[in-house]
């Protein structure tokens, strides 16, 4: 039926249907490239969608329109049977490897040697620790991608590689020397963020199958995929460094990389020029520590002339070429022995087993302890106590056991078994729900989880109160300060007793109440995400609260309709039910919103609309027409700040009969100061009359 009404359509309306079509592909790709190159969005995702679904409307109507390179062929093809054979244009070469400073002082020696007096320099870029690839484009259209396989054939891999949303499967049209670009080979190296892969390891444990060593083990399993549907649930991150085309000759590694980034590809910005080999080492000295902080593995630096004229010359020799070596940085695994297995208890009072090790040094740092996920992680990597085990260190994440070496297993030692009993002093009997790995202290009085609980809702992506970090927490919870989230917003109430503790002091407390109040501007789906809800993470938030608007309209959902978003399975729908119909909980909610936090997305905060939103008043002396305190309320209606000492920060300091030494502060800080009458005139302007 359908394709009789497109062979019955009008070819007018063809025509229409082709040029839209192409529009909406150079819009797609556009904001693709803004979203995943450039990580710097155009648009809402829900005009994305818009556009994208009118796409495939229209391609499903005229399927004769559909073109490889169109966005809509992402999703992933027809499975495959096997993968074919790629012969590379030019050799995929393996770099030379050193661990050492001396064997890079002897490669600079020989290059020098070789180029007599020409002068040099080198382009340092950071050694991603992925799968290499080559993709090859014609007519500016990726066409072709391959693994590197033995350095001259490869596999063809070409409907994985087009998966992956930061690879342009139409590159920019870019001039060089009156020729544009459109035949050439691209060369980068696939790879995946520590995070993700950190995600589907998890799915992976859930789910029974054995996780992936590290993210490079998991982006090689994920390229071999027959299946490119599979592919593409998976988030593979490109980075390119290599550009090679028969139409122009290039002269520069450097010039070649920034090349790539005009064409649209996705290229590392930590890439330098160095002119000597004392450069050389401190860009290598630099990334030592600063990878960590990076959100992915690199392993080393790559370090190559930049000269591709003198690269050319150099040669290769056995397969490595001679106008590069790759310098890596110690492996960051260790190996030690693991004392004892201790269960630690989450804000949901999820309990994590953690291993307690024999301290060992390992990437800068001794680590005597390292987590081990669940129950079901230990039983698949069978760990067991006085076990040698082997440690692994990424980014800011925790170390945590990557194997066990078997051989030096003790004769008598037996499998790990999960207590029953949680660790905390309420010992109460833990729990495992079906479906899950995890067990759960069910008291709701369990001090760990109150502590875990306001770290989680105080942290940079939750409410994020600066201050108010793990040992502020256990301080004020041990103090009594702090039984739930709520109590938070009742410390301003306490502030005389905060000012008193060993350590705080006026200026301290003033900073913590103020990060407290500024919280309270924070977003519904932060809240949302704050209240630490089981199973609702970050996304599964923001998409809760774009969905439904308000946490009434959420607790209002049923199970089906809750389940009605693709996203949100059996698990989290349940975990969404039991918080919504916990009493205790629903005592917190009353309180923060009385408090004033964001349970709507349409009114994300009255407080920042407020006329006084933040702003700080301070009183000092006798007002005529009300007390203090009616003042300080008034200044709090109207969403300000009242404070009883001067400082930096202060706004206004109002001041009445017989004022005290904050008049003077104020004078010497330079603090705007009103007298009653201009008090009033600014309660009067903003529609408060006394
Ligand atoms: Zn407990």
């Amino acid at each position: 039926m359908e394709e009789l009404l497109s062979g019955q359509s009008d070819p007018d309306e063809k025509r229409c249907a082709r040029q839209r079509i192409e529009e909406l592909r150079s819009l797609i790709r556009k904001y693709d490239y803004a979203y995943y190159v450039q990580a710097q969005p155009l648009i809402s995702d829900r005009d994305y969608d818009r556009l994208f679904s009118e796409l495939v409307e229209l391609e499903q109507r005229y399927p004769d329109l559909v073109t490889p390179d169109s966005p809509t062929q992402r999703v992933g093809g027809q499975p495959l049977e096997e993968f074919a054979h790629v012969q590379h244009r030019t050799p995929m070469l393996s770099l030379a490897n050193t661990y050492t400073r001396q064997e890079v002082l002897d490669f600079d020696r020989r290059i020098r040697h070789a180029l007599g007096h020409e002068t040099y320099q080198y382009c340092c870029e950071l050694k991603y620790d992925g799968v290499a690839v080559s993709l090859r484009y014609e007519g500016g259209r990726f066409v072709l991608g391959a693994t590197r396989g033995d350095g001259t054939v490869g596999d063809d891999i070409t409907a994985n590689l087009r998966t992956i949303r930061s690879l342009p499967l139409v590159a920019q049209p870019v001039t060089v020397e009156n020729v544009v670009l459109s035949d050439f080979e691209v060369r980068g190296e696939v790879y995946m963020l520590r995070r993700d892969f950190e995600q589907l390891n998890r799915q992976r444990i859930i789910e029974g199958e054995k996780p992936f060593a590290n993210p490079r083990n998991l982006t090689a399993g994920t390229l071999k995929l027959l299946d490119p549907r599979q592919v593409a649930q998976r988030p593979l991150q490109l980075v390119c460094y290599y550009f090679d085309s028969d139409q122009v000759r290039l002269r520069r590694q450097s010039s070649n990389l920034e090349l790539l980034g005009a064409m649209g590809f996705p290229t590392s910005p930590h890439w330098r020029l160095c002119a000597t080999i004392k450069e050389v080492f401190a860009f290598i000295d630099e990334w030592e520590t600063r990878r960590r902080k990076l959100p992915f593995d690199i392993d080393g630096i790559v370090v190559k002339l930049d000269d591709l004229e003198q690269q050319r010359r150099l040669g290769t020799v056995a397969r490595s070429p001679r106008w590069a070596i790759a310098y890596k940085y110690e492996a960051e695994q260790a190996r030690t022995i693991l004392k004892d297995i201790v269960l630690q208890v989450g804000r949901t009072g999820v309990v994590t087993p953690v291993a307690e090790l024999e301290p060992v040094f390992l990437a800068g740092s001794t680590v005597s302890r390292a987590t081990l996920h669940n129950a079901a992680f230990i039983e698949q990597l069978d760990v067991r106590i006085g076990d040698t085990v082997y440690v692994e260190k990424g980014g800011e994440v925790i170390p945590k056991i990557v194997g066990v070496d078997l051989d030096a297993r003790p004769a008598d030692s037996k499998p790990w078994q999960m207590p029953s009993y949680c660790p905390c002093p309420h010992r109460s009997r833990l729990h495992r729900p079906a479906g899950e790995v995890n067990y759960y202290c069910e008291s709701p009085a369990c001090p760990w989880q109150i502590r875990r609980r306001i770290e989680h809702f105080a942290s940079r992506d939750a409410m994020d109160i600066e201050g108010l970090g793990e040992k502020v927490v256990a301080e004020l919870v041990e103090a009594g300060f702090l039984e739930t989230i709520a109590d938070i917003y009742d410390l301003a109430s306490k502030r005389d007793q905060l000012v008193g503790r060993p350590g705080w002091g006026t200026k301290r407390v003033e900073n913590l109440l103020a990060a407290i109040d500024a919280s309270k501007a924070q977003p519904f789906h932060r809240v949302l995400y704050a209240l630490g809800i089981r199973h609702v993470g970050e996304v599964t938030a923001k998409l809760l609260a774009e969905h439904f608007g308000s946490l009434d309209a959420l607790c209002r959902a049923t199970m089906d309709e809750l389940q009605a978003i693709p996203e949100i399975g059996p698990r989290i729908a349940d975990s969404i039910c039991t918080f919504c119909y916990d009493p205790e909980e629903r005592q917190l909610i009353a309180r923060l919103r009385k408090a004033g936090l964001a349970f709507s997305a349409e009114r994300q905060s009255t407080q920042s609309q407020q006329p006084l939103a933040g702003k700080t008043f301070v009183f000092t002396g006798e007002l005529d027409s009300m007390t203090r305190t009616q003042a300080e309320e008034l200044v709090e209606s109207l969403g300000g700040r009242a404070t009883s000492s001067v400082s930096k920060s202060t706004s206004y300091v109002v001041v009445g009969h017989m004022p005290g030494s904050k008049f003077t502060k104020a004078q010497q800080l330079g603090i705007p100061i009103l007298s009653e009458r201009d008090f009033l005139e600014l309660l009067r302007t903003h529609g408060v009359t006394i």
